[in-house]
C-alpha cells in the first residue's frame, strides 16, 4: 500500500518546505476543477491531502512514522466510533480549508459556475470540535472499556428558527474573481453577516446566543478499544457543538490517558514486570504468583535461577490496538539478598565464604540483564 510519503512522492527526509511544495504539485495536477468527472483524479486529489495533512502536523507526523501507515490510518490516529470509521475522516470541505494555508488566501469554493464544488451546493458550516481527555487504567486498556463522559455541548435552543441570509441568498458566500496559480478563478469568501452559513437567525428563544445555541450537558458513551495508549486520539463524530441553521455538528475529540500501573510497567505492546525472589527460593526453586493485566498467575522458579534473569509469558502483555497480535509479560527476576542476618545466618554464610558451590561460574544463559534485553529488542 503506498504510504503518506509515496503519494506525495517524497522521501521520509523532506523538509516541511519540500512536503508543502509537494502537495501544492499533486492538489494542482489532480484539482477535481482541472479534471472535471475523473474520479481517479479526486480519489487521488483527496489522498493528497489527507498525506499532507499528517505530515504538515508535526505531531500527527511524528506518530505516523512511528505506527507505519498501515496502523496509523486503521486506528491509533482516531477516526473512531460515531460511524467516523477509520482513519479518512477528510471531507471536501476539510481539503478545501485547508488550501487557505497551502496557497495563501482565503480558499477556493464556488468553482465552475457558482455551485459550490462538485455542484454539490454550497459548503456547510460545521459546529466546533470539543475535546475532552478520558482517563483509564491499564487493566481498563488491556480489554477495552466504554467511558460514559458528560459533555457540554452548544445545542439549537428549542423554538429557534432560521431564515435564508439576505446578504449571500442562502450561498454563504460572496465571490469575486481573483488570479491564482490555478489561472483566473472565482474565489469566495464566507458571507460576514451569516458567517458561511447561509442561514440566519429568524426566532431567538430566550436564553439563546446569537446563533441560537444553548449550552447543554449530555451524557455521551465512548467506545474505547482494547491496546490504546496515552496520546492516542478518538474521535466521535457529532458529538461537538451543534452548528446553527442547517449546519453539522463538530467532532468529540477523546484524548486518551492511560495511567501508570503501580506494578506493571508497558513498552509499545509487552509489559515488564520485577519479580523479587529469597536467596533460599533462588538456590532451591519455587512458584510465584505474577501480577498481569487480566490476573494472577502462578509461574515456576526454577532452582538455581539467576538474578537478571528474563521470564517471558508469551501473550500476557497488551493487545495491539488494530487487533493484529498481543504482547509478552517479561518477568525480570531479582534475588534479593537480606541486610539483617542473625548470628547463626551470619556464621552459615562464612562458614560458605571458602565453599566452592558459591563460587560465581556464569555460563552462556546466565547473561546479564543489559545483555539480555539487548537480545531481546534487537
Ligand atoms: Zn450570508
Amino acid at each position: 500500500m503506498a504510504d503518506f510519503y509515496d503519494i506525495l512522492g517524497i522521501s521520509k527526509s523532506a523538509t516541511a518546505a519540500e512536503i508543502k511544495k509537494a502537495y501544492r504539485k499533486k492538489a494542482i495536477e489532480f484539482h477535481p476543477d482541472k479534471n472535471p468527472g475523473d474520479e481517479t483524479a479526486e480519489e487521488n486529489f483527496k489522498k493528497a491531502a489527507e498525506a499532507y495533512e499528517t505530515l504538515s502536523d508535526q505531531q500527527k507526523k511524528a506518530r505516523y512514522d512511528q505506527l507505519g501507515h498501515q496502523a496509523y490510518t486503521s486506528g491509533g490516529a482516531g477516526g473512531f466510533g460515531g460511524g467516523g470509521g477509520g482513519f479518512g475522516g477528510m471531507d471536501m470541505d476539510d481539503i478545501f480549508s485547508q488550501f487557505g494555508d497551502i496557497f495563501g488566501g482565503g480558499g477556493f469554493s464556488g468553482f465552475g459556475g457558482g455551485g459550490g464544488f462538485g455542484g454539490g451546493g454550497r459548503r456547510r458550516v460545521k459546529g466546533k470540535d470539543l475535546r475532552i481527555r478520558v482517563s483509564l487504567t491499564l487493566e481498563e486498556a488491556a480489554v477495552g472499556v466504554e467511558k460514559k463522559v458528560k459533555v457540554k455541548r452548544k445545542k439549537q435552543a428549542p423554538g429557534v428558527t432560521y431564515k435564508t441570509c439576505t446578504t449571500c441568498g442562502g450561498s454563504g458566500q460572496v465571490t469575486r474573481i481573483q488570479n491564482t496559480i490555478l489561472g483566473r478563478m472565482q474565489t469566495s469568501a464566507p458571507c460576514n453577516v451569516c458567517g458561511g452559513a447561509g442561514q440566519t437567525m429568524d426566532k431567538k428563544p430566550a436564553g439563546a446566543d446569537a446563533q441560537g445555541l444553548v449550552i447543554d450537558e449530555e451524557t455521551v458513551s465512548i467506545k474505547i478499544p482494547a491496546g490504546v495508549e496515552s496520546d492516542m486520539r478518538l474521535k466521535v463524530s457529532g458529538k461537538g457543538n451543534e452548528a446553527p441553521g442547517n449546519g453539522i455538528s463538530g467532532d468529540l475529540l477523546v484524548d486518551i490517558e492511560v495511567k501508570e500501573h503501580a506494578e506493571l510497567q508497558r513498552e509499545g505492546n509487552n509489559l515488564h514486570y520485577d519479580l523479587y525472589v529469597s536467596v533460599p527460593e533462588a538456590v532451591l526453586g519455587t512458584t510465584k504468583e505474577i501480577q498481569t493485566v487480566t490476573g494472577k498467575v502462578r509461574i515456576p522458579i526454577e532452582a538455581g535461577i539467576q538474578s537478571g534473569k528474563i521470564l517471558r509469558l508469551r501473550g500476557k502483555g497488551m493487545p495491539n490496538v488494530n487487533g493484529y497480535a498481543t504482547g509478552d509479560l517479561l518477568v525480570h527476576v531479582n534475588v534479593w539478598t537480606p541486610r539483617n542476618l542473625s548470628r547463626d545466618q551470619k556464621e552459615f554464610f562464612e562458614s560458605m565464604m571458602a565453599d566452592s558451590h558459591f563460587e560465581p561460574a556464569p555460563e552462556k544463559g546466565d547473561k546479564s540483564f543489559f545483555e539480555k534485553v539487548k537480545d531481546m529488542f534487537s
